[in-house]
């Protein structure tokens, strides 16, 4: 087999390969675990340039930009309806707000109902980089908003730490680094898409269509607060954040919320990380602040801002770039300096653990069992036995 792109397995799904072909054979597909892969349909068309891999955070041990130092940022909107929309404080919003206006484009991502997908998507006005608000808990599909990308032009590019690793690798090879300043977030790991689809599908037979979903709602207060809103696109109702992990969801009959903290199903396979991308557990290199980003955003959990309702953004600038941006910022929104350790003090340390269930978890999500189903018959009993076994090893010892 040639060496390309296709010779990897499980890689982050990232798409950045399929904007560096130069013969453009490369694909962005959903494998059968639910996550996007590259796929090359005529490997005869490979000139074997090695582009796709040299560009590839997954082929490579080290990130692209070695991070020489921080200045970290407890952060928020002045714009209250901006703050009620967004997952934490609305800084990743402002951010591409000011950028815009300074004549760049901003590529976020946003849920098209339709496709019932997240997806990367170029903004050119304040207007159109609203759907991007909220963050979407599902791997984005990035092929088509990579392609579209004019490297000559400046853009915002916002995505997970590995999109935006191998992204950083992709402007660096072409030499055009000022061109774009790089925005990631902390990030827990994605699940699959085959949880997304049961849970939509099942969601679909009792409202109807759904015509738009989000991930957060702060109706309750923000440390409780994953859920969904269509006005937050339109610029209409307000939400109250700092509630629970609840999932919002306009369907054609009704509103439907469902909250984590209520047991969600979505929630629970989610965050329970019982679905996650293989390289999620093994081999993300992006816990912490490693990272290869401009700027680094998520929400300031942890001691300091606890009794906040509205919601607090964490915002790390590792460049200069970064650091003059966030220093822009302060007539829009509120900054304020925290040491990096407090910023950082609710955030994962390392991986995601892998659950034994994990591939049976998988596996039952391509059949046709309910997602309650495979709950009780798959990750429960596995719960049970690693409840035994972690009281057997206390004995023990
Ligand atoms: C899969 C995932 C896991 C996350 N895990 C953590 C975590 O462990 N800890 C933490 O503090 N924060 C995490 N976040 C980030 C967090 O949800 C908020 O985005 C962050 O607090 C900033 O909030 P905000 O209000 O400024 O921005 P938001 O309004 O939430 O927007 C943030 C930006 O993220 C981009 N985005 C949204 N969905 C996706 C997606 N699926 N793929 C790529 N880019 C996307 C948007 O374009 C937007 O520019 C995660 C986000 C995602 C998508």
């Amino acid at each position: 087999m040639k060496k390309n792109i296709s010779t990897l397995h499980d890689c982050y799904g990232c798409g950045v390969c399929i904007k560096a072909c130069p013969v453009k054979i490369i694909h962005l597909r959903e494998n059968q675990n639910g996550f996007y892969a590259p796929v090359i349909d005529e490997q005869d068309k490979c000139i074997e340039c090695g582009l796709c891999l040299k560009i590839c955070a997954f082929n490579h041990n080290k990130i692209a930009a070695e991070t020489t130092g921080n200045i970290s940022f407890a952060a928020w909107s002045n714009d209250e309806n901006t703050r009620n929309w967004c997952s934490s404080g609305g800084i990743g919003f402002e951010i591409g707000r000011k950028l815009i206006e300074q004549g760049y484009e901003a590529v976020g991502v946003r849920f098209d109902s339709e496709k019932n997908r997240a997806e990367h998507y170029i903004a050119s006005t304040v207007e159109d980089f609203m759907p991007s608000v909220g963050s979407k808990y599902i791997p984005s599909y990035t092929a088509e908003a990579l392609l579209a990308i004019d490297r000559h032009k400046k853009y915002l590019v916002t995505g997970t730490p590995c999109q935006i690793d191998s992204f950083r690798r992709y402007i660096q090879h072409f030499k055009v680094e000022d061109n774009f300043i790089l925005l990631d977030f902390f990030c827990h790991g994605v699940p699959s898409l085959l949880l997304w689809n049961k849970y939509t599908s099942e969601l679909t037979q009792k409202i109807g269509k759904i015509t738009f979903a989000s991930w957060r709602n702060k109706s309750t207060g923000w440390q409780d607060s994953w859920s969904m809103n269509a006005d937050a696109t339109t610029g209409g109702e307000s939400i109250d954040w700092h509630d629970s992990y609840n999932l919002k969801i306009r369907g054609k009959k009704h509103l439907y919320t469902s909250r984590k903290s209520q047991g969600d199903l979505f929630y629970r396979f989610f965050l329970g990380n019982f679905c996650l991308n293989q390289c999620c557990y093994t081999t993300c290199k992006y816990k912490m602040l490693s990272s290869s980003a401009d700027i680094r955003i998520g929400d300031f959990w942890g001691k300091r801002y606890e009794t906040n309702n509205q919601g607090v953004s964490i915002a790390i600038a590792f460049t200069q770039r970064g650091k003059a941006l966030l220093e822009t910022l302060n007539s829009s929104c509120t900054l304020i300096p925290e040491p990096t350790d407090i910023a950082t003090e609710g955030q994962m340390h390392k991986n995601a653990y892998r659950p034994l269930s994990r591939d049976k978890v998988i596996k039952a999500l391509r059949t046709s069992l309910s997602l309650k189903q495979i709950y009780w018959t798959v990750i429960f009993p596995y719960r049970i036995i690693g409840k035994i076994y972690k009281t057997l090893n206390k004995i023990k010892s």
